[in-house]
């Protein structure tokens, strides 16, 4: 098989020691690790066809990678096969500061951007998720996941205004406006074939460039903390503050979060007497002093009228006092930022889902009662998005992976927590394939019939992640 690839690729750019090999074959979640007999290193769209015709050919699996850093599985190679490393296509190939947007190579990551975008002075940022600052933008579009900005924006499918992509039998495709016009605007006005590559880890096809939409940065942001004292009073804050529109992003931090942000590595599960159940961090930015000023006043009156009723929170707090009060904030102060403390055990998995606000408090609530019974301390991250139309509801747990009886009890939390989510309407976004299984009898059949014929037709060989969004 080397010498297939070697063709195509030239040496160096095809990697067969076995403990070289051993680097894709794990993530940080609980699921089976699997190591793949190569890897390949493409650094150009041709490169990647000529992969993918090899593989097509020769019925190989493909499961492509940047980082590995998803916490679902999807980046393992299930069935073997060659991984696809795309770290060493990182360049950012336009910024078109005008139209605000951007196409990038699936390398680009969230640092590099970030450097990008200060060193040039570009007056734009875009949505930053809580993964590592090594993982890849692109990737995170492919697999619609969340940031710091997708309460206004939505989901990092939704920024994507074109794909291209290198598709099974090696021909390559722009999707989008980007189909005819050399600046890739929008998905509209065809019909949206981008979609095919949104959502689908991988299988469809092999994202060579992402164009997607940059945000205006404005001069003043501050970040503010509240205290909540109940799972309600934390969720109703969340949903008023989102129809007022003067936030650029709220999380909800259950409290063993907040402590584990604060070096508790085990915290204990069930909360001590009078302790804040929910820490909110609340986004502001602002143009000029006295629309800060004014976002504040909102957010306090919204606090205020809640107290009305009955709910308690302390004052809203801001970052430099946090950091007075301990250094360890000032992780959670920029973006791009590395969460240590979710890594550092080595194993981390949650069950992440995206929902209806309406059911957040009834769905943490019940949440929280799975994970203590299992021991677990209840961590939960949450946020509305898209102008408060869903939200992101995930119990995370960290583990040690070399404990084979803690990735037992995993598995058993995490189904018992699927279960009961997907009971209230909420969906496990990044779905790795145990969890489609569990939900498949409750799934549209002809939504499950659509999805496989699609599939079928993009890649009828099934070179591309098998045994991923398998159901
Ligand atoms: C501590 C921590 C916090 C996190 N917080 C967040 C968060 O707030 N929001 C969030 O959304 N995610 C979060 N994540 C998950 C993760 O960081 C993101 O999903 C990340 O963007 C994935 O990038 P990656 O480079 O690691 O992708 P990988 O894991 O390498 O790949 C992800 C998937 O995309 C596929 N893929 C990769 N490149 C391509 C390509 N070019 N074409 C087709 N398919 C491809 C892979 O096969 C795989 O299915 C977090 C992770 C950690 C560890």
């Amino acid at each position: 098989m080397i010498e297939l690839f070697d063709k195509v690729l030239g040496s160096g750019k095809v990697v067969s020691d076995p403990a070289a090999l051993q680097a894709y074959n794990d993530d940080y979640s609980e699921a089976e690790a699997v190591t793949p007999s190569l890897a390949v290193l493409p650094t150009t769209v041709e490169e990647v066809q000529g992969v993918v015709r090899v593989a097509d050919e020769h019925r190989i699996p493909l499961t492509p990678r940047v980082a590995g850093t998803n916490v679902a599985g999807l980046s393992i190679p299930a069935a073997g096969g060659v991984v696809v490393d795309l770290r060493n296509m990182n360049r950012i190939v336009s910024m078109n500061v005008e139209d605000m947007v951007t196409v990038i190579e699936p390398g680009v990551t969230q640092q590099q951007m970030r450097d990008y975008l200060d060193s040039n002075k570009i007056p734009l940022t875009l949505g930053y998720s809580l993964g590592p600052r090594r993982s890849s933008i692109l990737a995170n579009c492919g697999l619609d996941g969340l940031t710091n900005r997708s309460l206004k924006y939505g989901s990092m499918g939704q920024w994507v205004s074109g794909f291209e992509v290198v598709l099974a039998d090696g021909s390559v495709v722009r999707t989008g406006s980007w189909a005819l016009s050399d600046i890739p605007f929008a998905r509209s006005p065809f019909p949206d074939l981008t979609g095919l590559f949104v959502g689908w880890q991988g299988t469809t096809g092999i994202i060579t460039k992402a164009a997607f939409h940059l945000i205006p940065k404005h001069p003043l942001n501050e970040r503010l903390f509240v205290l909540a004292y109940s799972v309600h009073g934390a969720f109703e804050a969340m949903r008023r503050l989102c129809r007022l529109e003067t936030c650029d992003d709220i999380g909800g931090l259950s409290w063993p979060t907040g402590k584990m942000m604060l070096g508790v590595k085990r915290p204990h599960p069930v909360p001590e007497q009078g302790e804040p159940r929910f820490f909110l961090y609340v986004d502001l930015t602002a143009e000029a002093y006295e629309e800060m000023a004014y976002k504040k006043d909102a957010l306090r009156k919204v606090l205020d009228g809640l107290r009305a009723e009955g709910e308690k929170y302390e004052e809203p707090l801001d970052i430099p006092t946090l950091v007075a009060l301990d250094p360890r904030m000032g992780k959670f102060a920029e973006f791009p930022t590395d969460l240590d403390f979710l890594t550092e055990q080595g194993g981390l998995t949650w069950v992440g889902t995206y929902g209806p606000l309406s059911r957040f408090d009834q769905t943490a609530d019940k949440g929280i009662e799975i994970m203590v019974r299992h021991g677990f301390a209840p961590a939960i991250v949450s946020r509305p998005m898209k102008g408060g139309h869903f939200g992101v509801l995930r119990f995370v747990a960290v583990f040690d992976r070399k404990d084979a009886a803690e990735i037992e009890r995993i598995k058993a939390v995490n189904l018992e927590l699927l279960c009961m989510v997907t009971e209230a309407g909420f969906i496990m976004y990044k779905t790795p394939s145990w969890a489609l299984r569990e939900m498949a009898a409750k799934l549209d059949p002809g939504m499950v019939a659509l999805m496989n014929k699609t599939r079928a037709m993009l890649d009828p060989k099934g070179i591309f992640n098998p045994g991923k969004l398998a159901q």
